[in-house]
């Protein structure tokens, strides 16, 4: 569970996050609806605990997140909205090189990587480079990535965005297929999205 109490951030003079508080259980899909710069990205940042709020907290199984830091961490995945992926790279070296990064074990990321590049359909293209994927594809490969550790938690900013009306029915199935035993929480700014999935 998550629970975010009193969040607020500032930027200068600006609030961008204003006295936030909500739960979340797992299982559940919580979807962030708002116009570009109602805070969205702001507050998922410090639900990934990237960001430390100004006031307020945020409590993973009742526990804060900034002093379970890697306990928290290890349970994260993190889609952020403009999530670079090496363009030279195919979509399996990618994953591998991520799993890498994120400290799992070889051959554990090897088998993962097989698995999730059936589950978001990229098994075709997996020895393709990066660079040719579209943005559809790309987006996959994002999702991917944050799950490679399984996560417990699963924070996904504008995942849609730039996406083709059949790519994003695709995406919001994948979306609605993993919510099941973990949290899933998704900013976008189109209402339809938040319809369907949320
Ligand atoms: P959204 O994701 O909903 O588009 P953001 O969280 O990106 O919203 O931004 C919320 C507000 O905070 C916007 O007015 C934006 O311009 C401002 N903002 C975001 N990041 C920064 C920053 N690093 N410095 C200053 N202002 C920022």
């Amino acid at each position: 569970m998550i629970e975010v109490s009193h969040l607020t951030k500032q930027y200068g003079n600006h609030l961008a996050v204003d006295d936030v508080s909500f739960t979340v259980a797992d299982g559940q899909i919580c979807g962030l609806l708002g116009p570009n710069g109602a805070g969205k990205t702001t507050l998922m940042r410090m639900l990934s605990a990237v960001l430390r709020p100004d006031s307020g907290r945020i409590w993973y199984n009742h526990g804060d997140i900034h002093e379970l830091n890697e306990a928290y961490r290890s349970r994260l995945g993190y889609l952020p909205q403009h999530f670079g992926c090496y363009p030279g790279f195919t979509g399996r070296r990618f994953l591998h090189y991520l799993g890498a990064l994120k400290g799992l074990e070889r051959d554990h990321v090897k088998e993962r990587t097989e698995w999730l590049l059936q589950e978001v359909g990229l098994a075709q293209e997996a020895d393709r480079k990066v660079s040719t994927y579209s943005g559809g594809m790309k987006q996959r490969l994002g999702i991917a990535q944050a799950l490679l550790n399984d996560p417990r938690v699963l924070i996904l900013d504008e995942p849609t965005a730039g996406l083709d009306p059949r790519e994003r029915v695709r995406f919001r199935n994948l979306i609605s297929a993993l919510a099941d035993r973990r949290i899933i929480l998704l900013s976008t700014h189109i209402v339809s999205d938040v319809e369907y999935i949320a």
